[in-house]
């Protein structure tokens, strides 16, 4: 088949496009002939490999796919060759207390499709366990489709699992033109929330608000927690939700009201961010770390896809063999909303 796969860490030109053997598929497994596969931050970490964890190489990335049923493992079941599918990105064990209560997410042995022990995406087969496949939502394309799992589950878990949002709440939405950022402002409006965005540029802003912002912030020129308190009349924001890390933490730990929490999932600015534990306990502020999210929770916010209610952002679409400059486009974030490979 062919595929993008990386052989050693580097900048985006060590994605090389090419033949790959094809996948095998086990049992318990079912082959996914891919039609597209969109790209997360994760993909560019882990191919510039700046974490200590070992990738086996050649590595295909990807954890975000959509695509047809082309090979059904003997145990699969409910399943059949030509269904138009998504896959759920996140593998557990299925027999820890954490899988078997429907928190797989917390689960020791959680990993990601595309992640570091397992090929991705972005190449014409895929195999995953067909315990991962879901109905592809009929009201989506597949570039739609694959812009969907792990950027709307990772938005739902923040707000929905761990911030437990409540109707007519106030969110702030720190960096809102990404894929976390883009799913999270449309997840807070199906609150009932008030949705303060921050983008990093004019253009972002206006798109943050055409998606359903009430307000939006350009955060490279304004201090957004200055803002934000003008908004609310000086009270604080009920939720902050932030993946930037270093470069927003302080000023979005100001934005928060009084037993306000603050979730986040990422540190894409860098992970050294600084606290004053006198906001914390003056304020009653919490803090709430977010990863991923369960397949549970992917089935119930995919409800509300079918109904038209979340719409995964496309921002361009790049055939596969370009994934090296779609991979560019990410590190210039210059994109509102995902970026995606057709296969
Ligand atoms: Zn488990």
């Amino acid at each position: 088949m062919k595929a993008v796969s990386f052989n050693e860490h580097g900048k985006s030109e060590v994605l090389r496009y090419g033949d790959f053997p094809d996948p095998t598929v086990r049992d318990d497994e079912v082959l996914v002939k891919v039609r597209a596969s969109s790209i997360n931050h994760l993909d560019l970490w882990i191919r510039a490999g700046l974490r200590n964890v070992a990738v086996s190489l050649p590595h295909i990335l990807g954890a975000d796919i959509s695509g047809e049923i082309s090979k059904v493992g003997g145990l699969v079941k409910n399943i059949s060759e030509g269904d138009n599918v998504i896959v759920s990105p996140g593998i557990s064990c299925g027999r820890c207390e954490y899988c078997l209560t429907g928190s797989d997410n917390f689960c020791s042995e959680y990993s990601i499709i595309g992640g570091y022990d397992r090929n991705g995406g972005y190449a014409e087969y895929v195999s995953v366990p067909g315990e991962n496949v879901i109905p592809k939502p009929k009201n989506l394309s597949f570039e739609q489709a694959a812009a969907l799992p792990l950027t709307f589950l990772t938005a739902w878990h923040m707000l929905v699992g761990r911030a437990k949002i409540k109707m007519g709440e106030t969110v702030l939405v720190v960096a809102a033109g990404s894929g976390v950022g883009s799913a999270a402002v449309q997840i807070a409006k199906l609150y009932g929330a008030i949705v303060i965005a921050t983008t990093g540029s004019n253009v972002k802003a206006a798109k943050a608000k055409e998606a359903g912002a009430d307000f939006s912030l350009d955060h490279s020129r304004t201090d957004y927690s200055e803002k934000t308190r003008e908004i609310t009349n000086r009270k604080g924001v009920d939720i902050v939700i932030d993946h930037v890390g270093a470069a927003t933490w302080e000023r979005s730990l100001k934005s928060l009201t009084h037993g306000g929490r603050i979730v986040t999932c990422g540190a894409t600015s860098g992970a050294d961010a600084f606290t004053d534990v006198r906001q914390l306990y003056r304020r009653q502020l919490t803090i709430l770390g977010s990863f991923m999210g369960s397949k549970g929770e992917l089935l119930r916010l995919i409800h509300f896809v079918n109904e038209g209610k979340l719409r995964p952002i496309v921002d361009s679409v790049f055939p596969l063999a370009e994934a090296a400059r779609a991979h560019d486009l990410m590190e210039s974030r210059q994109q509102y909303g995902k970026i995606v490979l057709s296969v």
